[in-house]
């Protein structure tokens, strides 16, 4: 199989060149291969798999679905279910947010919704420039791919948006500023008000401010709360909608419901997709009413609001809410990053364990080259890719990210148990040994 599907699929096929196995079962946070070989999977759907592989109450959504003559596809017409689903997920949503709130189901990726958002705050604002940050993801198409401050994918795709300005996020371990610490996030929040408050800066009216809460693809890096409020306050002060991504985030990977509840605000649009769809695929963006500039049609598209991932959906939401697997996953997070930690202070070539919850990374760092201003060693890609194929070898998913591709990321399933938390350390620990041997 993986031999006939690498010569038919095109050269963009991504995933598997890394992780070359061919799967053929999977269950929880364990996958099986065509051998029988069982893995941890901590890349779970790139995050998608809160619940992890065929959760009983998912399988038991699908198949009352089935066994119904309830449609499996309806465009987004009016239907019990999709009340049912916007009931729940707008109880999900902190209060304030929820009694004002306005939802548009989009295309079934995370990135459709992040087009809407967009055309969304360009027809409320009339405004056209968007802010964004470096090391951001939000999507692969033309004009997600945009807003993305990863060069990868761009690199030869001519006529993308132009008015999109990039910002420094606040990575503190790669200080934009040969800083570090706190002041990072310091003074990216000066430098940005500046920028907003210099007529001459050409940045004064933009749409609207872009980001993650926790940047995933960019390396797991959370943006401290001090920041995202300042990002607040800013964008309130300055009257520009702020968009927050939690496509990656949301859904209590990072130890709360939403992640921008960890800095006590409010986002005036919310985009949200993986997760909510119990594995089936969906998106949706949610918005203050005020934004609601939009004519009827203004987004369409067949899939969206899908009937199926809609019920896959519902039972995700109610299980995270009914067992509190928010909570659950910041303890077992901070176990994780313990266990990491504790590897980082016996070998040199990780330089920096973070995350939020159970969205965590680890940079791999070259100890052998110069380090710079801040004593950080530079990014080892190479080590990185290594340290994967060994994990892989001892049966641990593990997805490389960060704008260096030296970053492993850990994206468990929110159900892993803390067994398995420490399963998943020793594991990665001994790969780690292995590729420095
Ligand atoms: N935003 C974020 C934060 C993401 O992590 C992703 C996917 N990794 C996207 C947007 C795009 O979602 P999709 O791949 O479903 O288009």
């Amino acid at each position: 199989y993986l031999q006939s599907q690498a010569a038919r699929e095109s050269n963009a096929r991504s995933y598997p060149r890394r992780i070359p196995i061919a799967i053929l079962e999977a269950e929880g946070i364990y996958v099986k291969d065509m051998d029988g070989k069982v893995y941890y999977d901590c890349l779970a759907g790139a995050g998608t798999l809160a619940l992890g592989h065929n959760h009983p109450v998912v399988i038991d959504a699908i198949k009352t679905m089935l066994d119904s003559k309830r449609p499996l596809h309806t465009l987004d017409l009016t239907t019990p279910l999709k009340e049912q689903f916007v009931d729940e997920l707008f109880s999900s949503l902190p209060e304030a947010f929820a009694k004002d709130a306005r939802i548009q189901f989009c295309g079934p990726t995370g990135g459709d919704a992040i087009e809407a958002a967009i055309k969304l705050v360009k027809t409320a604002t009339g405004h056209r420039s968007i802010l964004s940050f470096q090391g951001g993801y939000h999507g692969s198409t033309h004009g997600t791919m945009s807003l993305s401050g990863t060069l990868g994918q761009k690199e030869r795709v001519h006529g993308l948006i132009p008015d999109v300005h990039f910002l420094p996020y606040p990575y503190a371990y790669r200080c934009p500023f040969g800083v570090g610490g706190e002041q990072t996030h310091r003074i990216s929040s000066r430098y940005i008000e500046n920028l907003l408050n210099d007529p001459e800066s050409g940045v004064v009216s933009p749409c609207g401010m872009i980001f993650e809460a926790v940047q995933g693809e960019g390396g797991s890096i959370p943006a401290p709360v001090e920041w995202i409020r300042e990002m607040r306050r800013i964008t309130q002060e300055k009257n520009i909608p702020l968009i927050i991504d939690e496509v990656q985030t949301g859904l209590g990977r990072t130890g709360k419901m939403f992640a921008f509840e960890h800095a006590g605000i409010l986002p005036d649009v919310l985009v949200l997709s993986k997760a909510i769809g119990g594995s089936l695929p969906l998106s949706v963006v949610i918005y203050h009413k005020k934004l609601d500039a939009w004519k009827p049609g203004a987004h369409i598209g067949t899939f969206r609001g899908n009937q199926m991932a809609m019920a896959a959906g519902l039972a995700t939401l109610k299980y995270i809410k009914e067992n509190d697997i928010a909570t659950k996953a910041e303890q077992l997070g901070n176990r994780l990053r313990d266990r990491l930690n504790e590897l980082k202070s016996k070998v040199e070539f990780i330089g920096d364990v973070r995350g939020r919850g159970l969205m965590i990374g680890v940079e791999i760092v070259n100890a052998n080259e110069e380090p710079d201003k801040l004593g950080h060693f530079p990014a080892y890609p190479k080590l990185a890719s290594r340290i994967q194929q060994e994990c892989l070898h001892r049966g641990l998913i593990l997805e490389i990210g960060g704008r260096h591709s030296a970053v492993m990321r850990f994206l468990p399933p929110l159900i892993v148990t803390e067994q398995q938390i420490d399963e998943i350390a020793r594991i990665f620990s001994e790969a780690c040994h292995a590729s420095c041997a």
